[in-house]
């Protein structure tokens, strides 16, 4: 019965990203199971899950192959480390795995157990290559405002949300932020193509006024996910290839959200064409069912830590977990059999685009924009125009995306646009169907607005 569980949660959970004085008033939603792009709650309801758990549930919910896999090496070998030259069949197989599917340059891989463990490890790599390289004064991380790298200190500090910097008094030293590539909000009167050189431009003015020597390296999502699926215009991406090239910085891919193919390739980078040097990833490594993440490190960075003297003095209790890379292993071995990247370009992907960019059509929706399978819908009053409610920024998505649990369907509100990532294997039915309970959400939000 769902009441003494929300009465346990509310009485001894303390729940991330959750306003826990209304979640304590009103109880939180209880996610008995899960099959598919489906989720059952404790009432019995069927809900679609739009996000695919937090953008990481790439093969769907309920897969038994991963499900034995996990349970055979549990049997075989639980837990052991790969500290002090020490290693295991999994860890070792899956490192080989991730080499073989990743772009050419990058056969090297640091395994962690989150995204947030990826980007910290990032910053102490990038920081390690330059020291060993004789530069040690390149220590600056430049990333981007309302770009979301995790939730550890140094995550959160790259990451450029200002609520995460107001709690904790964040950043931290030695991390600076420059614009998002968000035409919608930002564009002004630049055409989409003016505005992405301008945003990418950013980058050489704050290693001009940093210094280039003091700069270390540049971290940007392909596509900014948490931050309202910002798909960056056409010229954003080669321009930041040429200045980090230029200007002696590595380049750093988080493709925590945007690998295993969300974007239709297996990294997101290469659907821009970008060569980074680093990959932090996690989420769709494992599709969510055990935690683990790693970076992956291109050769011509890898050579330069693995010739340094002494240890890489960095590396957690569960970097390389049997039973999470087994649970990864399987969930690759789905990705790459079932041909699942290779349906999101070809298939899926450009099915759903086309639905969603139909939503434009709607009165309260002034942008519907859909890469790979992620997408947002940017809620204004008056559609098209490119303006803004006046007043309580959020409240229209807030109220959005409570319509659309209530109609079956998780779709994520970040202030005023919908955000949808859906599990890769959605069906065409399933997809239809995401449309149309979407479609009813803004009818209904539609509705309340404008009551
Ligand atoms: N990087 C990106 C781009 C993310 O979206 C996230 C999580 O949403 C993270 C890093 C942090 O990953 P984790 O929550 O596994 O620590």
């Amino acid at each position: 019965p769902t009441a003494p569980l929300r009465a346990l949660d509310a009485a001894h959970h303390l729940h991330p990203f959750s306003d826990m004085k209304s979640l304590n008033a009103e109880g939180s939603r209880v996610i008995v199971r899960a099959k598919g792009c489906w989720l059952e709650d404790s009432d019995g309801n069927r809900i679609l899950d739009g996000m695919a758990g937090l953008w990481c549930v790439n093969v769907g919910h309920g897969r038994p192959e991963i499900a034995e896999a996990v349970a055979a090496q549990m049997g075989e070998l639980s837990y052991y480390n790969t500290f002090f030259k020490t290693t295991h069949p999994p860890v070792i197989k899956l490192a080989g795995m991730l080499a073989d599917l990743a772009p050419p340059a990058f056969n090297h891989v640091f395994f962690t157990g989150s995204g947030s463990e990826s980007n910290d490890t990032v910053m102490r790599m990038v920081r390690t290559y330059w020291q060993t390289l004789e530069k040690p004064e390149k220590t600056v991380i430049i990333a981007r405002k309302n770009a979301y790298h995790g939730s550890t200190m140094a995550g959160a500090s790259l990451g450029g949300m200002a609520p995460m910097h107001k709690q904790g008094g964040l950043p931290i030293p030695g991390i600076h932020h420059i614009a998002q590539p968000y035409w919608f909000d930002e564009g002004g009167d630049l055409s989409p193509a003016e505005f992405g050189l301008k945003a990418a431009q950013e980058l050489e003015a704050a290693i001009d006024e940093i210094g280039e020597d003091k700069v270390a390296a540049f971290i940007a999502e392909p596509v900014q996910g948490a931050g309202g699926v910002i798909i960056p215009p056409e010229t954003y991406w080669p321009e930041i290839a040429r200045i980090c090239k230029e200007r002696e910085i590595l380049l750093v891919a988080d493709e925590v959200i945007c690998g295993f193919g969300r974007l239709g390739k297996w990294f997101g980078s290469e659907h821009f064409g970008i060569e980074p040097d680093l990959m932090p990833i996690a989420k769709g490594l494992s599709s969510g069912y055990l935690p683990i993440g790693g970076v992956m490190v291109a050769d011509r960075i890898a050579d330069v830590l693995v010739n340094a003297t002494g240890d890489f003095n960095h590396g957690f209790t569960y970097s390389g977990h049997p039973v999470a890379c087994a649970a990864a292993i399987a969930n690759l071995t789905i990705l790459r059999d079932e041909k699942i990247v290779e349906r999101v370009a070809d298939d899926i992907g450009p099915y759903l685009q086309k639905k969603w960019a139909a939503l434009a059509g709607h009165p309260l929706v002034g942008e519907a924009r859909m890469i790979g399978l992620m997408g947002a819908l940017e809620l204004v009053p008056s559609s098209p125009a490119r303006r803004r409610f006046a007043g309580d920024a959020g409240r229209a998505g807030t109220i959005c995306r409570d319509f659309s649990f209530r109609n079956g369907l998780v779709m994520r509100a970040v202030r005023d646009s919908m955000i949808i990532s859906p599990p890769l294997v959605i069906t065409h039915a399933e997809a239809d169907e995401l449309v149309r309970l979407t479609e009813k959400t803004l009818d209904d939000t539609h509705a309340e607005l404008t009551r």
